[in-house]
């Protein structure tokens, strides 16, 4: 008995520490954008207030998001401005703070830094033999943005390449005698000095041999024979569906393709020499669209297996993969003006999401299942383990002006996944008030880069918009969206029987 009136005790103590904290009035506060000194005359402030009160920025009013964010444009004269924002509610609180236009402002850089930077993007002149490590890939170039440079492709482990120069992160590699690429250094094992070629075909090239094509059970597969394990550059295109393969230091010797009988996936193989040391190999598929397909070496023998058209293209028949993105106490990604934390929304959309995609009867793997960190290729792992047959990675956006930059993005790398990418879209921008930020194609996400299965990253709203952000703090919102997101996917699904001719 006593136990319950402690437990009463607690309870009712519980409750009203609630009421006086939800009853509490919430301080007026500048979060963004109250900046000395600005070279545009109309920057964006953001703030937050009760969310019942009224509140003006220099006299005129401003809306309150249910969240109580707040924001405006400003308008500024050339010199110096005063601000003054008052809110009124319960009780009138009020801030008042300077700011500087002026056009010529140039925000300051570090000499130091730029220097230090230059320095390390320089290249300088090598000459080794360096091999693959497992998770290698090739970049165009030697730029880089946030995402890292432009992949061309991953490559099997054990690739011997002749590195010819290096910076502080890459090696330009020589594929063949007139191209060359990128690969990161620690991407590489060094294995020696490589010996200079007097003649480099002679040095450098091996042949091509016998290929042929069958149908290896899930996946139709491609054996591509040389003599040693040479690098390649592969891509798929959508119409006419094939895949391109070119070995590079491989001369074309081969006067075989066996095609042995029920292929699924693969209409015929063939083959050129495109260049004395390079040889295309063209994959033509029978399939409209993709199910993925992976490739690895045995011994020096290339296996690209393409994977088959699942039989059921209903979600019943198919286990999907969601990623929730980021995750864990160093990876919050976006925070909202009043503290909504990506990751949390991220894993909140995930469950709504697997939850109406297991009642159509698809089986659903999820990569992060909790606040918890996670690598891109723990992520990968998991869901090629589990044998995801398509994955949506589930993030939010943030970035630009906090009022006018906002809405639904979908990303895709491989252009045939792009009608995946527009089905998902097309659905999140029927939802009222969601402003549509674009398809964007060639996205190079970890998760899309590689080639094993289908896979779309869906940004569903900016947490840094005040009107987006409400959304977000709304768990009928958070439903709507992903039930739009699973309406997408099947839509993408009845396209692809479409495309199959399946009835
Ligand atoms: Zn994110």
């Amino acid at each position: 008995m006593r136990k319950i009136y402690t437990f009463l005790a607690v309870a009712v103590m519980l409750f009203s520490t609630a009421l006086a904290s939800a009853q509490e009035p919430v301080t007026l506060k500048v979060t963004r954008g109250n900046r000395d000194i600005v070279n545009i005359s109309n920057p964006t402030i953001v703030g937050i207030a009760n969310p019942t009160d009224k509140v003006t920025v220099n006299g005129t009013p401003v809306h309150v998001y249910k969240t109580g964010s707040w924001g405006a444009p400003l308008q500024l004269k050339e010199g110096d401005n005063t601000i003054h924002v008052v809110s009124e509610g319960n009780t009138t609180q009020e801030l008042k703070f300077n700011m500087v236009y002026d056009p010529d402002y140039k925000m300051p850089v570090d000499p130091q830094k730029v220097e230090q930077e230059k320095k390390e993007a320089t290249f300088y002149p090598t000459n080794l033999i360096v091999t693959t490590k497992q998770y290698a890939y090739l970049n165009y170039g030697a730029g880089a943005d946030r995402l890292g440079g432009a992949k061309i492709n991953y490559l099997p482990q054990g690739i011997d390449l002749t590195a010819e120069a290096e910076n502080s992160k890459l090696y330009r590699v020589k594929l063949s005698q007139n191209r060359s690429s990128y690969i990161p250094k620690d991407m590489v094992e060094i294995k020696g000095k490589a010996t200079p070629s007097v003649d480099f075909m002679q040095d450098n090239v091996v042949l091509s041999t016998t290929f042929s094509v069958s149908n290896n059970g899930n996946a139709d597969r491609v054996t591509v024979r040389m003599d040693k394990k040479k690098p390649f550059i592969v891509k798929e295109y959508a119409n006419p569906h094939k895949i391109v393969l070119d070995l590079y230091g491989v001369q074309c010797n081969t006067n075989w393709i066996t095609h042995y009988q029920n292929l699924k996936s693969i209409d015929n193989v063939d083959v050129e020499g495109l260049d004395t040391d390079v040889t295309r190999v063209t994959i033509y598929l029978k399939s409209k669209t993709s199910w993925g397909y992976t490739f690895d070496y045995n011994g020096s023998n290339l296996n690209i297996d393409i994977k088959h058209t699942p039989a059921n293209l209903t979600l019943k028949g198919l286990t999907i993969g969601i990623d929730a993105g980021h995750g864990g106490p160093k990876s919050s990604g976006a925070v909202s003006n009043t503290g909504i934390k990506e990751k949390d929304v991220n894993l909140k959309l995930t469950y709504i999401l697997k939850d109406l995609l297991e009642k159509e009867g698809a089986k659903v793997v999820l990569s992060r299942e909790s606040d918890v960190a996670m690598t891109m290729r723990e992520r990968q792992d998991i869901f090629i383990e589990k044998g995801a047959d398509i994955v949506l990675s589930i993030h939010n956006n943030a970035g630009g002006d906090p009022i006018e930059t906002g809405g639904s993005s979908t990303y895709y790398r491989y252009n045939v996944y792009r009608p995946l990418a527009e089905a998902i879209q097309g659905k999140l921008l029927a939802i009222k008030g969601v402003k549509d930020y674009g398809i964007t194609g060639n996205f190079n996400f970890s998760l899309s880069a590689i080639t094993d299965f289908p896979c779309v990253l869906v940004e569903t709203l900016f947490v840094s918009n005040l009107w987006d952000e409400e959304q977000l703090a709304d768990p009928l919102m958070h439903k709507k969206l992903m039930e739009n997101v699973a309406a997408g996917l099947k839509e993408y699904l009845n396209y692809c029987k479409k495309a199959e001719g399946i009835k």
